[in-house]
This record gives structure tokens, sequence and C-alpha cells, in this order.
């Protein structure tokens, strides 16, 4: 054991919440910090895969996630005029037990790790954040914005992509780029025969999908080329997703009907960006997005940070030592983690630049390959 007894977790988003429930599980006390008001998240959906449900297992909650969202198994791609182009094998990742793919809501899949984090006793506060931090070489002193203050074996950055903790161990160094492209996102009903995930692709610079979440919901989703990284005022954001899916023919059409309120899309410009090795300065540590942040292209940021919840718990509990604990998190994810974010930054580029001779089921099967190994 790493003589880790007292964490402390920057961020209550999905990786912070699975790494704390995987320490509390190893008897590690743990504690979030989360600069959010309320503990919530945005409404539409997301999709995972059967290695994000694998490592969810390896916290109990892999069931509770099965249970709230939509299994399904591959994927139909069709052009604009809804003639069908090929479909998608399953790829079974993480172990057979579980579907290749599993759609569900974000609040869906935040409350199942919240309620998972609270029925563990893990103090969450709320509404604050880190003003210093300070590593002592034997443990770390942190002052809050709340006027706490508290004293730590170590501390995690799951702060996201544009992550605090980030900057202050590195500056901007290594912040996450821009990559050109940015994602559309509405929850409309789900039709009884919308079973599978279906694409839509051959629009310049964009792919659309139809994603089912629930029994009653989907989600579409439009992700292009949007040149100088604007922002929309929130009022514009239907007819501005109305806009770029026009052209379209068969589902799409019939969903773009139904795209009318503004305050139910969602619009997000993608950024990627991988942190070289090593992911710690000496007891302060990055995981999720903070680290290894990816467009959603190859479906598996989620899964990214909670294999790395679970390989951080996993070696802060059973190494000889924090310097090895820290060592080995950071070898047994990079690869892992430079595949994604390289490869889902390579899709989104070829999306926008058809001709760069990219193979992209070559680079999934590769990719794919590499996430059905064990963590
Ligand atoms: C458009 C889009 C679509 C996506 N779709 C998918 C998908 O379909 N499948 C998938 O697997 N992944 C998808 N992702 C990626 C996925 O959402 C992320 O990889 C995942 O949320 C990373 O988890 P995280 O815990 O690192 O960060 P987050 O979930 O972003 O959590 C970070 C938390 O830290 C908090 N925080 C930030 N700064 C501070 C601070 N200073 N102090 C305290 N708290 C702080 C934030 O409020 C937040 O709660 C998508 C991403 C985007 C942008």
């Amino acid at each position: 054991m790493a003589n880790v007894a007292r964490v402390l977790i920057v961020g209550g988003g999905i990786g912070g919440l699975a790494t704390a429930v995987g320490l509390q599980q190893r008897r590690i006390d743990v504690e979030i910090v989360e600069k959010m008001e309320r503990s919530e998240v945005y409404h539409v959906g997301i999709i995972v895969q059967g290695n994000f449900l694998h490592a969810l297992g390896k916290l109990g909650l892999a069931e509770k996630a099965m249970a709230a969202g939509f299994p399904y198994d591959g994927f139909h791609n069709y052009d604009t005029e809804n003639n069908h182009l090929f479909s998608q094998p399953p790829i079974y990742m993480g172990d057979g037990d579980f579907p290749a793919f599993l759609g569900l809501t974000r609040p869906a899949l935040h409350k199942i790790q919240l309620d998972a984090a609270k029925d563990a006793g893990i103090p969450l506060h709320l509404g604050a954040s880190f003003s210093k931090i300070e590593d002592k070489g034997d443990s770390v002193e942190v002052a809050f914005t709340d006027g706490r203050i508290g004293k730590y074996d170590l501390v995690i950055g799951a702060d996201g992509w544009n992550s605090d903790v980030r900057r202050l161990l590195m500056g901007d160094e290594h912040a996450p780029q821009y990559t050109g492209q940015g994602v559309w996102r509405c929850n409309v009903p789900r039709p009884e025969s919308m079973k599978d995930m279906t694409l839509y692709r051959g629009k310049p610079g964009g792919t659309t999908g139809l994603v089912p979440l629930t029994k009653e919901t989907m989600y579409v989703f439009h992700v292009c080329g949007e040149p100088g990284n604007p922002r929309f005022a929130p009022e514009t954001l239907a007819d501005e997703l109305c806009k770029r899916l026009e052209g379209y023919k068969g589902p799409v059409e019939a969903v773009r009907e139904l795209v009318t309120d503004p305050l139910q899309v969602v619009y997000r410009p993608l950024y990627a960006g991988l942190v070289p090795a090593p992911w710690n300065r000496g007891r302060i540590v990055l995981l999720g997005d903070a680290v290894h942040s990816s467009t959603p292209h190859m479906g598996q940021g989620a899964a990214l940070a909670v294999e790395s919840a679970v390989v951080l718990s996993e070696e802060l509990a059973e190494a000889p030592d924090l310097d090895t604990a820290l060592a080995n998190y950071v070898n047994r994810r990079f690869e892992r983690s430079k595949q994604v974010v390289e490869g889902s930054r390579a899709i989104g580029d070829h999306e926008m630049n058809p001709n760069d001779g990219l193979d992209v089921p070559a680079l999934f099967g590769r990719v794919y390959q590499t996430l059905s190994q064990p963590l």
C-alpha cells in the first residue's frame, strides 16, 4: 500500500466520482470538492461501450447503468439521401457479458455515480474549489474558496478538459486545443424502430447520428466543422441546429421537425489533448479529461476516465509506495489514452478533409483491439 490514507479529488464529474468510489472501496479516506453549486449535468445523452461497462463493473455499478440505458450491438451507416451504406458488426470490449454499446442520458449516469458516492459516505463539498495547493513533500496542504483548509497525502485533479489543477502544475503548455469541430445535440422521442445507433454521412465536414437512450427517448447529434470556434446565443441554438440538419432525408428529416426548443439543444466545441508522462508533479496527479481529453468520435472519453479511476485506485492500494503507484498508473494508462485521443482526433480531421486517405474502419479495428486488452 502506497501509504496514502487521505485523498482530495478536485472535480465531481465522471472521473472524480468513479475514483472516489474506487478509493473508498479500498478503505482510503477520500473527499471531493466540486465547483458547481448543485451536482448535476446537462440533459443530453452519452454513448458508452463494453470497456466502460467493464470498468464501471469493477466499482459495482455496471448493472445499474445497463438498467438505466438502452443497450445495442452495432450501428448502421447511411448517406444523406437515407441509402444504406454499411452496418458495423458489434465489437465487444471488456468482456463478453456486456453489449457492444449502451446509450444513456447523462443525468442517469450521474445519478448512479452520485448515489454510489453518497451511499459510501464520501463528503462532496459543492460550490467550492481550491484557492491554494501546496505540496509539502510529505503531504499536500489545500486552502479552499469556502474558507476551509485541509491536509492530504494526495490531490487528484479530475476537473475536466479545462483543468485548473493542470494549469497550476503545468501552465498552459499541455492545454487541449480546439479541433475545428463542434457537436450539436438534442433529445427527441424514440420511434419503436430505432433500436441501434444510425449515422448519416456524406455532408461535407460532419456526421449526423441518432442514438437510442431509453425506451422513450433518443438523441440526435450533429458534428461538423465550426471555423473560428464561434459562440452561439442560447436562444438561437434550435435554429442553428435545424440549419445544419437541412438536406438530410428520411429519419433525420423527421427529427429536424422536432427541434424547436432552444433550451433542449446543447452545443459544445471540441477540444483534444494528451499530457505527456508523467501525469503527476509530486503528490498532485491528474485524471480524466484533465489529462486525456478526447473528442467523442470513438465514444471513449467517459471510458478512459472510469478506466483511469479503477487503475489509479488499484495502484494506490497495492503499489509499495506512492512514486511507484503514480508511475504504474501512467504506464498502464498512457498508450490506451494516446490511441483514443489521437484516433478520435484523426476521425474528426477526416470528416473535415475526407481526401486525407485515412482508413477509418481499420483505425477503429486497431484502437478497439487495444481497448479489448485487460486494463
Ligand atoms: C460534445 C461531447 C460529446 C461527448 N460524448 C461522449 C460520448 O458519447 N461518450 C463518451 O464516453 N464520452 C463523451 N464525451 C466525453 C466525456 O464527457 C468526458 O470524457 C468525460 O466527461 C470526462 O470526465 P471527467 O471527470 O474527466 O470530466 P467532467 O465529467 O467534465 O467533470 C469535471 C468536473 O470538474 C468540475 N470542475 C472543473 N473545474 C473545477 C475546479 N476548479 N474546482 C472544482 N471542480 C471543478 C466540473 O464542474 C465537473 O463537474 C463527450 C464530450 C463532448 C464535449
